[in-house]
């Protein structure tokens, strides 16, 4: 009905802002329509939290609303409704490119620009749930919870297949690890996803942490750095 879809629209309320993301290096910002998450991608923190590692059969997805997202970290309020705020810090991909049912060499060329952002988790709230067996949105999709570094444009560095990931709190390294030893790399992680979902461009995918996940209390100070790609440095509020 296109007649329907020239008509200008007006809203009722004020339309919420569109998140977004800068880009190292210019004046355009990366628009963010969802955040996807893959958990057990590394097998040394599955072991940390007593699970079994992410395996080809079932890797374990979950998502964040878009306005989660904290642009270059910042100061990042301590959230409501928690005693156990938990770190875990991924490298992020952002895509330009989508579609379902990708192979990987498709899923590569969505891959717009890296990142690296905390995968921030009320941990608390996580362990009911999943003693529960009930959704962890409470435990992973609240305000605040996804501070996300300037973006790296693919253009410009490729394809990392390995780069260090680290975060310190207070000066003291707390995770890092090799992207190398993710179970599912970058593009089996979008080859996995869009079996489940249709992939857009302004996606983004934070793609799992390794060992060393802890707590963040009030005043901490943290450091995250996927080396040669970008870094993202904030407070906890
Ligand atoms: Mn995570």
């Amino acid at each position: 009905m296109p007649a329907l879809r020239d008509r200008p629209v007006t809203y009722a309320i004020q339309p919420p802002a569109q998140p977004s993301l800068p880009i190292i290096g210019e004046a355009a910002r990366f628009p963010v329509r969802r955040i996807y998450c893959i958990g057990r991608n590394y097998a040394d923190h599955a072991k940390e939290i007593g699970a079994q590692p992410s395996s080809s059969a079932q890797p374990v997805f979950f998502l964040k609303p878009a306005d989660a997202v904290v642009p270059e970290g910042g100061e990042v309020p301590y959230p409501q409704a928690t005693r156990e705020l938990h770190h875990e810090v991924e490298m992020v991909i952002a895509l330009s490119d989508g579609g379902r049912d990708l192979d990987a060499a498709r899923a590569r060329d969505c891959i717009f620009a890296y990142g690296v952002g905390l995968d921030l988790t009320r941990r608390d709230l996580q362990a009911v749930a999943k003693a529960k067996g009930l959704p962890w949105d409470a435990a992973k999709g609240f305000d605040y919870s996804a501070p996300v570094s300037a973006l790296r444009r693919a253009a410009e560095i490729g394809h990392p297949a390995r780069a260090r990931l680290s975060l310190q709190v207070n000066g003291e390294t707390r995770q890092r690890a090799d992207i190398a030893e993710m179970i599912f790399p970058a593009a089996e992680i979008l080859v996995e996803l869009s079996k489940l979902f249709e992939l857009k461009p302004g996606d983004l995918v934070f793609t799992g942490t390794p060992a060393g996940v802890g707590p963040l209390l009030r005043g901490d100070r943290f450091r995250a750095e996927l080396q040669d790609v970008a870094t993202l440095e904030g407070r906890i509020g």
